[in-house]
């Protein structure tokens, strides 16, 4: 069978450029689905970081004036990964992150930026390069959002399209005159298709053209097509219904792999955890934390945004402190979060240590050395920490919501699910609801048969792409099947 051809468009990939989970879900799928008869490739845009892994990509395109000078197509590899890379150096030839400027502060021109990198999804959709000419567009978030209405604009016969979406709360929101500066139609700024409130919004033109449209768990799917969980989209969701699903992210579990891993101080497995009592010490020495064995030792890896609930941790300081249980927090974002935390842990040097900043390594000397990973999110569309910490036995206490509920079994559910327990959850999302679950972690670590249990059933959840992409797979066809049929009763695009 000659595999399907699908052209993934993301604005960060796992191991060139990440901010967060788009990017660990970006690099890992491509390929996850190599086994299950897809032939994936990724256009990125040309960052300084992506560039450097370029050096022997060969060009498949020149354009003379590209959104505002001229521009490349790229076609080379990375670790195993196809990819495209849009050189265009006067909208990507920027170090650092990939959306903020070095005041904080969005790019002003990111409309731009990420109009015209899917545009060339678009056109490569279209036949631009011969030798790829792809059956669909897997457009993820708001940054490539643009590429199914790209597409659809252009009328005739286009590939099949999906946008996936990673999170809601970025929408990609610009100035009406956007619609003119990118090259869509005049009638694109209308209620049926960008407008959004007088302004533009490159992710609803995604959720209105694509044919299908995928998040990252199924309970997001459904938060999403409320009022609250909508951010103001949930209408347009409810419309689109029939068409939209969830499929829960999985891991890369060569690169999370307790057994093998470069960064931790002792590698162990589920039938070996006294050895994780190596990293608990690395991981307390590392954050200038009196070695304590015995007490419950807490993680958090996270970004520090309101979506996080780090607030509803900070509150629960005494919490921590009565119930003699310490804290390694990683975390970069929220200044006035930092400062707080910052504050604590010089007021209890004893019990609470922090880092601030982005460290790989120290993520997962974290996963491999705390007992439990804190996970207060508000809204988490599917969350990859806890994942990581089911495979390498810390035992995540989670907030009741997207994808965390769909993949942590509390202990209190599991008997009425017929699952095994896997951790704590929480909800609805309070400083006092934490709280209890944080006593109740606290309780059951000093049953050591029972958080042993815990341990084992997390280190046995399957958390890797394998069955994940299969069901990507699957959208593919269904997708393909589906438009094979429309073109057969004479409809298109
Ligand atoms: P989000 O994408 O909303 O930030 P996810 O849980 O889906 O949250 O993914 C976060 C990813 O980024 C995980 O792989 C996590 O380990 C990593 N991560 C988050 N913050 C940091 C940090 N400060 N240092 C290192 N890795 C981090």
């Amino acid at each position: 069978m000659t595999p399907v051809r699908v052209l993934s468009v993301a604005s960060e990939i796992y191991p060139l450029i990440k901010t967060g989970g788009l990017a660990d879900v970006a690099g890992a799928l491509p390929l996850a689905l190599q086994a299950c008869g897809v032939e994936m490739k990724t256009l990125v845009p040309g960052y300084p970081d992506v560039m450097k892994a370029m050096a022997s990509a060969e060009t498949r395109l020149e354009l003379h004036n590209f959104y505002g000078g001229p521009a490349r197509l790229l076609e080379g590899s990375h670790d195993g990964l196809a990819l495209f890379v849009l050189d265009a150096p006067q909208l990507f030839a920027r170090p650092g992150n990939p959306y903020l400027a070095p005041d904080g502060k969005d790019w002003p021109d990111n409309g731009l930026r990420f109009a015209a990198l899917s545009r060339m999804a678009a056109n490569i959709g279209l036949g631009a390069i011969g030798s790829f000419v792809p059956d669909l567009v897997h457009a993820h978030d708001w940054q490539a959002a643009l590429a199914p209405t790209f597409l659809h604009y252009a009328g005739g016969a286009r590939p099949g399209t999906v946008i996936t979406l990673h999170n809601l709360a970025y929408q990609g929101l610009f100035p009406r005159n956007m619609i003119e500066m990118i090259g869509l139609p005049p009638d694109s700024f209308a209620i049926q298709g960008l407008e959004y409130y007088g302004q533009v919004s490159f992710l609803k033109g995604g959720l209105q053209f694509a044919d299908r449209i995928t998040t990252v768990s199924p309970t997001y799917a459904k938060e999403i097509q409320t009022d609250d969980g909508g951010m103001g989209l949930g209408g347009l969701l409810r419309e689109r219904s029939a068409v939209l699903s969830g499929i829960v992210n999985g891991i890369d579990i060569a690169v999370w792999n307790p057994a093998d891993d470069p960064h931790i101080a002792a590698t162990y497995s589920a039938g070996a955890l006294e050895r994780r009592a190596a990293n608990k010490l690395a991981l307390q020495q590392r954050l200038g934390l009196p070695p304590q064995p015995d007490s419950p030792l807490l993680g958090v890896i996270s970004r520090l945004s309101p979506q996080k609930g780090l607030d509803l941790l900070f509150a629960n300081l005494d919490t921590i402190l009565s119930e003699g249980m310490q804290l390694a927090l990683l975390g970069s974002g929220d200044r006035e979060l930092e400062v707080r935390f910052a504050a604590a842990a010089k007021a209890h040097p004893d019990a609470i240590g922090v880092v601030f900043g982005y460290d790989e390594r120290l993520a997962h000397l974290i996963q491999a050395g705390c007992d439990a990973l804190v996970v207060p999110s508000r809204f988490e569309p599917c969350g990859l920490t806890q994942l990581c910490a089911l495979r390498y036995g810390a035992v995540p206490i989670v907030a009741r919501v997207g994808g965390l509920d769909d993949t942590i079994v509390d202990a209190d559910d599991a008997g009425r699910l017929g699952l095994a327990p896997t951790g704590f959850k929480f909800g609805p999302v309070t400083a006092d609801n934490l709280a209890r679950a944080l006593r109740q972690a606290r309780a059951l670590f000093a049953d050591r048969p029972a958080w042993l249990g815990l341990q084992r059933n997390g280190m046995a959840t399957d958390v890797s792409w394998n069955h994940r992409a299969s069901r990507y797979a699957e959208l593919y066809h269904d997708i393909l099947a589906t438009r094979r049929i429309a073109t057969h009763h004479g409809a298109t695009s």
